[in-house]
């Protein structure tokens, strides 16, 4: 079953591979080296995920201040097409109840409404370019004559007509609880906005001295609406119509970052430095470290399988019992490349 996934002659990096090397290399290993992905169905985080960012890329469709479809009836179309496909499914000889995906259709609907009626049409957004994907070449500092692809989608790139028509990228994000102290030095989307830039250059589509300038976090809270009546400033109400002491959260925030050519240089070099780690790890110079935290049992597809592993126990078995292989890569190949 083992098997070592590349891209061929070139390096390929990838922004959800970056993340799973920063996490922990022997979580990258096994899903990017090995190609290890459950057999089960997907993680609900990622395909929520991937749900909305669907929505919003139908929504924010573009050029300029066109619209598309209404964010939920993408959504309602798209969870109901992954029901159907799990009720198809079985999996390790089971069926696999398809009871968190018909919770998650109200749920995703629900958030998305709500995103409509704080942000209406967004008249000030002029769409540039929605949910593009790009593979930019870099030459890597250590190796000369060889480049290393960054390969992955960005968001949205817009200008904003309300801030002086600056040109910015956004970025979507669902969160349990909106949290944003870790924006400032968050380099996996401060990739994108720099291969964005460059992507956008060369295609001439801005003009000279036009540059992405900042990000803006997108943030949806996964949360259902409070069913409470609310006052005129918003708040919400008690049954005899006092103002509640118990407020929800915010539901939605927007935060923009500037972001410097300085930064954008340094997304690469990060990159450059992270792809020359994981030479050293496919060539087995160097072995994968492992990053334990309290995290591991909800964060990694590997929890169990990393037990056994460490306790010598045949986890091989176990791996070959639970996982199936796939190219990481398959997104991104075109002729020319293989594995
Ligand atoms: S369980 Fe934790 S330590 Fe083990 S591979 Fe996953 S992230 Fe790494």
């Amino acid at each position: 079953m083992e098997r070592a996934f590349t891209v061929g002659k070139d390096v390929m990096i990838r922004t959800s591979e970056r993340r799973d090397f920063k996490r922990c290399q022997q979580r990258w290993a096994w899903g990017w080296r090995q190609g290890l992905v459950p057999k089960g169905p997907p993680a609900n985080a990622l395909w929520f995920g991937i749900g909305i960012h669907l929505a919003l890329a139908e929504w924010y469709k573009g050029p300029g201040l066109k619209r598309g479809r209404h964010p939920a009836d993408t959504w309602e179309e798209y969870v109901n097409g992954e029901i159907a496909y799990i009720r198809t499914q079985k999996y390790d000889g089971a069926d696999y109840s398809d009871d968190e995906f018909v919770e998650a259709l109200d749920l995703g609907s629900a958030m998305l409404k709500g995103y409509m009626g704080t942000y209406g049409r967004d008249d000030s957004w002029s769409i540039i370019r929605a949910e593009q994907p790009f593979e930019i070449q870099f030459p890597r500092q250590k190796v000369k004559g060889e480049p290393f692809l960054f390969a992955g989608t960005f968001d949205l790139v817009y200008r904003d007509l309300a801030d002086d028509d600056r040109i910015k990228l956004a970025e979507h994000k669902s969160y349990k609880q909106i949290q944003t102290n870790h924006l400032p030095l968050d380099d996996q989307t401060i990739g994108y906005a720099a291969a964005a830039n460059i992507m956008l250059v060369m295609q001439k589509v801005l003009k000279r001295g036009e540059s992405i300038e900042g990000i803006t976090y997108n943030i949806l809270r996964k949360a259902l609406p409070d069913s409470r009546p609310k006052n005129s400033d918003g708040l919400y109400l008690n049954k005899n119509g006092s103002v509640s002491k118990q407020q929800p959260a915010p539901y939605f925030h927007r935060e923009f970052i500037e972001r410097t050519p300085a930064e954008y240089t340094h997304a690469f070099r990060h990159m450059d430095a992270e792809v020359e780690q994981m030479e050293l790890l496919r060539s087995r110079e160097i072995s994968p470290t492992k990053n334990p935290t309290r995290d591991c049992s909800w964060d990694c597809a590997f929890f169990d399988m990393c037990q056994l592993h460490e306790r010598g126990e045949d986890w091989r078995e176990y791996r070959d019992a639970m996982f199936k292989v796939q190219d990481p890569y398959a997104d991104h190949r075109y002729s020319g490349k293989s594995a």
